[in-house]
């Protein structure tokens, strides 16, 4: 079966090896020289002034950095289930909370943060998703985040990098929190979050807040390739493994790049056989398909075809189905996925297969045709 789910995606062979040796102890000088070198990874990965990892699923950063970094009201764009745990988390800690909530399809504008901002000077914090995972959608994270600093610059950019980070370039000059976790771009289990740091932000944690999540505690030990809990040293040992893995196929320009014309091939050929993308502005992380037989469509690409992609949540359940594009794909897999959707829609009745989809992806990965 071939696993197209945009989180979990499939840990390659080489890094499952590398998890498998046997248990380390992580205060040891062998583990944190492994620490070290991942550290060195993730300056170059994340370009932020400080990395920690924390041994949680990427709602560990989200709401770490929240707790850490919003000291009075929190504002979070709520275009999907993602945005919409930063409010849930933002009163869970009796923080304040403004929401702007749009359809899932649809990304936030500079104006209306502006505008947010303007209203409510209590606002100290902004949280917002790069990669909304929940329509596939792509928000304008560096544009609001320039406009609010000039605005405001004491007002702290909490950017949910988690189906971002790891798929393209992404301009940190004006964020001051940005959260990856591992099993999504970085291709690994569940388990380990990341967040990279501003200075700016590493003054407004001073102190810290909270107890497991207290990132004043995490930067004071990580610092010294340590970590202040038990780290999850099999993921850390996974990471420098897939971080490696980015090197030897080019690095990390040669993997955003990749990713790019694989998004745009994939979309490209749906598009080709009269399929429908959801979000007004896609995200690279995965492609979105908004589809009356979207449960159909996804039963037969698993039952008939060894294909396993997303469907939707809450309103969209039924209504959408995500295929993933993060991560190390072989372009032999992702020719067969948007193949068998092709032919799930001549099952269906939709259309008479004639390879559309697959002529079109090859043309556009491969440069021929034109
Ligand atoms: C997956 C995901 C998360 C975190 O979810 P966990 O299940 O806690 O790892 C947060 N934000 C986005 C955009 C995601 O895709």
């Amino acid at each position: 079966m071939l696993l197209f789910t945009p989180g979990p995606t499939p840990v390659p062979q080489n890094v499952r090896n590398a998890m498998g040796d046997e248990t380390m102890h992580h205060r040891t000088p062998e583990f944190e020289a492994i620490f070290e070198k991942v550290r060195k990874h993730l300056f170059n990965l994340l370009k932020t002034d400080e990395v920690l990892m924390l041994s949680s699923s990427g709602t560990g950063a989200m709401e770490s950095a929240v707790v850490n970094l919003c000291g009075n009201t929190l504002l979070n764009i709520n275009s999907g289930k993602f945005g919409e745990r930063f409010g849930k988390i933002a009163k869970a800690h009796g923080l304040k909370n403004v929401e702007i909530i749009n359809e899932w399809d649809t990304a936030a504008t500079v104006e209306s943060v502006v505008n947010a901002i303007n209203e409510n000077s209590d606002i100290d914090a902004i949280a917002i998703q790069i990669s909304e995972s929940a329509g596939g959608l792509r928000h304008p994270v560096e544009e609001i985040a320039r406009r609010v600093k000039e605005i405001n610059p004491s007002i702290m950019i909490i950017a949910d990098g988690i189906t971002a980070v790891g798929v393209e370039p992404i301009d940190v000059t004006n964020i001051d929190a940005l959260l990856a976790g591992s099993q999504k771009a970085l291709m690994l289990p569940p388990g380990l979050s990341i967040l990279g740091l501003s200075n700016a932000a590493i003054e407004k944690i001073g102190k810290g807040k909270g107890y497991y999540f207290n990132l004043a505690t995490e930067l004071k030990a990580q610092r010294k390739n340590t970590t202040a809990w038990t780290a999850a040293t099999t993921l850390i040992i996974g990471l420098l493994e897939v971080m490696e893995s980015v090197e030897k196929i080019g690095g990390l320009d040669k993997l955003y790049s990749d990713t790019s014309i694989r998004a745009k091939a994939v979309e490209a050929s749906l598009k080709a056989i009269g399929l429908h993308i959801y979000p007004k502005s896609p995200a690279k992380s995965m492609t979105t398909v908004d589809d009356e037989n979207a449960n159909e469509i996804r039963k037969i690409l698993k039952e008939a075809y060894e294909v396993n992609v997303a469907g939707g949540q809450d309103h969209l359940t039924g209504k959408i189905f995500r295929i993933n594009q993060m991560g190390l794909i072989s372009n032999y897999e992702v020719a067969w996925v948007v193949n068998a959707v092709e032919l799930a829609l001549d099952k269906l009745g939709r259309r008479t297969y004639d390879g559309t989809a697959n002529m079109i992806f090859n043309e556009i990965t491969f440069g021929i045709g034109k």
